[in-house]
């Protein structure tokens, strides 16, 4: 049997009237660039997440770039992200001119450990951004309790997370800000990049519109030195047909991670912790082991296809030499990196494929 890591073709085969329904109806339109479609799409991503105010843009990068702009985080401030996500929540705040500070995660949830926190908090201190890793929540109340005692402010990085619950409340709603990539793999995925910020704060909202716009407020008066980053109609159209499935994906994902839950036993492989506090969206199913390599040889042989997110911490990349870490700085992150391996979960996978998987790490010895 082979099994990809990750396919689009259930839902796009589902979904093919209303797909090829939106190309339509932009291309009779002959309209692309922020028109109708976009406008139609923020407004019922905003009601959806819950929160006042939605701007699309052009990925979930610049999403959290625009959203550091409008707060004003600049060169000479610092920012706390977590030291095991995807390099994009990091890079955001590199491009700004701020400073990334990294703090270890909760070795159960891989997210950030609040309890960690505040020792990183420094008189440059200007913001936390948690990261909803692997669609995971983050433990969201100590991280506003200190935002708040400190005066930061928080700008959740939801690229993994649509839809997913903490304590009830959606995830995005907790810090002033909060960007969404809609990159094909994630949960709400478009037909190319795009992205979004929400925002509970008008002032900001606008801000974040001009800065992705040339920095302009109306056509040709530039108030900012902005940069081109908006979300174009064709992939608007295609996210508003999509969007009103996306708790039914999300609800499909649950369901073969319980599978995987409940099936799963092998003393060799570690198992997602779930907390009381947490409705997951299962972006990725991150499993660990000891001997992740060998795990991965053998499932891919058996037709498996796998990931690992990530391989390399961002504080050994290439990218972040000026910081001058090295290795044994982080050793949650660099723990995370040799152990986890993603298991195949997507939209309409079936309960055969399921069983397969389980029954192959099952099977290793
Ligand atoms: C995907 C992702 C991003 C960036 O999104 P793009 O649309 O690829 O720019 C940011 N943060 C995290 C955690 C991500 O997984």
């Amino acid at each position: 049997m082979k099994i990809p890591f990750v396919t689009f073709r259930p839902l796009e085969h589902e979904l093919d009237k209303e797909l090829r329904g939106a190309f339509e109806t932009v291309y009779n339109n002959s309209w692309y660039i922020e028109g109708q479609e976009d406008e139609k799409f923020e407004k019922a991503y905003a009601e959806y997440c819950g929160m006042p105010y939605c701007v699309g843009c052009g990925n979930g990068l610049d999403a959290l770039v625009l959203a550091l702009k409008a707060l004003g985080i600049g060169e000479g401030d610092e920012v706390i992200v977590p030291s095991n996500t995807y390099i994009a929540t990091a890079l955001a705040v590199t491009y700004t001119g701020a400073q990334v500070v990294f703090v270890e995660p909760d070795i159960r949830t891989y997210n950030i450990n609040p309890l960690l926190i505040e020792a990183a908090i420094t008189d440059k201190t200007k913001a936390i951004m948690p990261v909803h890793l692997y669609g995971q929540p983050c433990d969201m109340d100590p991280i506003m309790e200190i935002a708040n005692r400190r005066g930061l402010k928080v700008i959740e990085d939801c690229a993994q997370a649509h839809g997913a619950l903490y304590k009830g409340r959606k995830i995005g709603t907790f810090g002033i800000a909060s960007g969404f990539s809609f990159y094909p793999g994630k949960n709400l995925g478009a037909l190319g990049d795009a992205g979004a910020t929400i925002t509970s704060d008008k002032d900001v909202a606008d801000k974040i519109r001009a800065y992705g716009n040339y920095g302009s407020d109306y056509k040709y008066h530039h108030i900012y030195k902005g940069n081109n980053s908006r979300l174009d109609e064709m992939q608007a159209a295609f996210l508003s047909a999509k969007l009103p499935h996306l708790d039914r994906m999300n609800e499909c994902r649950r369901a073969i991670a319980d599978k995987y839950l409940k099936g799963i036993n092998n003393p060799e492989v570690i198992l997602p912790y779930v907390p009381d506090y947490a409705l997951p969206v299962w972006h990725i199913f991150a499993v660990r082991s000891s001997r992740r390599d060998e795990l991965e040889k053998f499932l891919n042989e058996a037709g498996i296809g796998t990931n690992k997110h990530y391989p390399i911490p961002m504080h050994l990349q290439g990218a972040y030499k000026d910081l001058g870490f090295k290795e044994g700085d982080f050793p949650l992150a660099e723990e995370i990196s040799r152990t986890e391996l993603s298991l195949p979960l997507f939209y309409g996978m079936t309960d055969e494929e399921i069983n397969y998987v389980i029954d192959k790490i099952n099977e290793f010895k």
